[in-house]
């Protein structure tokens, strides 16, 4: 595998100052060993006129099988052949994207400690690629690399050059040119663009893939108009990962963006993801189902506790049925970003009377609670530590008291059907617990018997007949008015007690 960049040189400012860009001196040959082989850093050409540098990958074909479990897209084994057998180490690909990523780190990031000014300077640069492999032909890398500025020369390589006749491989010999573009830029674009060309990625996708395509794709993805092919390629096409990037580019966007873009935004990306008939993603059935809950309930009053960023209460104000939404969140940054995607300040008065957001912690009770037909908690119990559960179990139930109250949580059962998530991992970071199927029974059940609701659980999301489904719902309906007041009154004696003894069970 095999990758050069070249510079050329104008006064003042010799070619060879891409050695500093690289941090890699030019008359030295280095070699790094990365997680798949060898990386060697050379110089075929340097001097103030024009320099080279070139990037060579030596694959350790063995070490790949080993750390990718022979995983390719999908999750399907290859032959046990193909594993040792293929084009790996000959074709530049997703592995040179880690070799860059490992071997011009800081080059990337634009950092030269020794000559601070260089990274910014745009210089001419030549970045060429032999063998590519590109799903999409030299079309699509086209369409990849000339919104960036590049000049693209993609030429398909002849599977034999002897014999014409048996057509093109999958291959593209690749040229890239550019005036405008400075180093850091050219490496970050590569870094993304190669493996999403390549679209077979042969190491683990994780979670943190999603941060490193944002880093690297800083001042330019954002506005690409492939950046949905580029996320979900590089993203090995892993669903929940694709929409959590396109959801924080959609935020990089927001910061940038008057509020009437941000709604074509909303629109095209529904549009898409209608048109490309894929699975509906998850937080779409969730609303969906708290929305139908909510109508069977007959709720118009509805509070969204743990309201986030807002989604929610947003689909209800589509719906005339709900005369008052209240969105209630502890986190300031996420109410923020609601009432940008609410458009609260340019609301018009009927619609506004008809939404508020305030901040509030579900751990405390809660005068401003009282009086609503529903609320939900959508996601939300799952990011408490367990020991504070009791708090917001009283807060919700005891003080607050909706006659309806929907509660939804991951199953964790269902986390071995995520692909990508590595076995006893939870599916957010900031999630204290998952709970079984049947944890969420028992947690709801007590509930419920200690505040006086009944109790019915709906699946949402395929409910699988092992594992179940990926999300859970309770819906909690409080028992007859009659028994409200006198419960309520017992209640309040009991609840220090209940709360105390919990507390110590957790
Ligand atoms: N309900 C939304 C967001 C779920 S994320 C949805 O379904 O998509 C969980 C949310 O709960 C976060 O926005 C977090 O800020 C909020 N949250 C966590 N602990 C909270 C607490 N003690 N009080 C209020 N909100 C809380």
């Amino acid at each position: 595998m095999f990758l050069t960049i070249s510079t050329t040189g104008t006064p003042g400012r010799p070619a060879t100052d891409l050695g500093f860009l690289l941090h890699k001196h030019p008359e030295k040959a280095q070699a790094f060993s990365t997680s798949y082989g060898t990386a060697h850093v050379l110089y075929p050409e340097a001097d103030e006129q024009r320099c080279t540098a070139a990037l060579l990958l030596e694959v350790d074909a063995v070490a790949l099988v080993r750390r990718g479990k022979g995983k390719g897209r999908g999750g399907a084994p290859d032959a046990a052949l193909a594993q040792y057998v293929n084009d790996r180490p000959y074709a530049a690909s997703s592995l040179l994207a880690v070799a860059i990523g490992a071997v011009f780190s800081s080059a990337m990031r634009g950092v030269c400690r020794a000559r601070p000014e260089l990274p910014e300077q745009v210089r001419p640069l030549r970045v060429e690629v032999p063998a590519l492999p590109a799903r999409g032909g030299p079309d699509l890398v086209r369409r990849l690399f000339e919104p960036l500025d590049w000049t693209v020369t993609a030429e398909p390589v002849a599977l034999d050059t002897e014999f014409p006749e048996w057509g093109d491989s999958r291959y593209v010999r690749l040229v890239l040119e550019s005036r405008s573009r400075t180093v850091a830029e050219a490496l970050r674009h590569l870094y993304v663009l190669l493996p999403v060309l390549d679209d077979a990625k042969h190491y683990w996708v994780a979670a943190d893939e999603v941060d490193k395509l944002l880093r690297a794709g800083e001042g330019w993805l954002p506005e690409h108009p492939e950046q949905k092919l580029i996320t979900s390629r590089y993203l090995s096409r892993r669903w929940s990962l694709t929409r959590e990037a396109m959801a924080r580019l959609e935020l990089v966007r927001l910061a940038e963006t008057d509020d009437n873009e941000v709604e074509a935004i909303d629109n095209a990306v529904a549009a898409e993801a209608e048109a490309e008939e894929k699975p509906t993603p998850l937080a779409v059935r969730r609303r969906d189902a708290i929305v139908a809950a909510l109508t069977e309930a007959g709720a118009a009053r509805v509070l969204d506790l743990g309201c986030g960023e807002g989604h929610l209460v947003q689909a209800l104000l589509k719906d005339p049925r709900f005369t008052e939404i209240v969105g209630v969140d502890v986190s300031m940054r996420a109410l923020t970003i609601a009432s940008r995607r609410l458009k609260l300040d340019r609301m018009g008065e009927r619609q506004a009377a008809r939404v508020k957001l305030f901040q509030g912690s579900l751990a405390y009770t809660d005068s401003r609670l009282k009086g609503y037909d529903a609320a939900v908690l959508s996601e939300v119990v799952e990011h408490l530590d367990l020991p504070r559960l009791p708090a917001l179990e009283y807060a919700v139930f005891g003080a607050a008291r909706p006659r309806t109250v929907l509660v939804t949580t991951p199953n964790v059962e269902y986390n071995v059907r995520w692909e990508s998530l590595p076995a006893g991992h939870v599916r957010h970071r900031d999630h204290r617990f998952e709970w079984t199927r049947e944890e969420f029974r028992a947690w709801a059940g007590a509930v419920a018997g200690r505040h006086g609701y009944g109790v019915e659980f709906v699946p949402v999301g395929p409910d699988d007949p092992e594992v179940g489904p990926p999300t859970q719902m309770a819906v909690f309906t409080v028992n007859g008015n009659a028994h409200e007041k006198s419960h309520e009154k017992s209640h309040e004696k009991t609840h220090e007690k209940t709360h105390e003894k919990e507390a110590k069970a957790a």
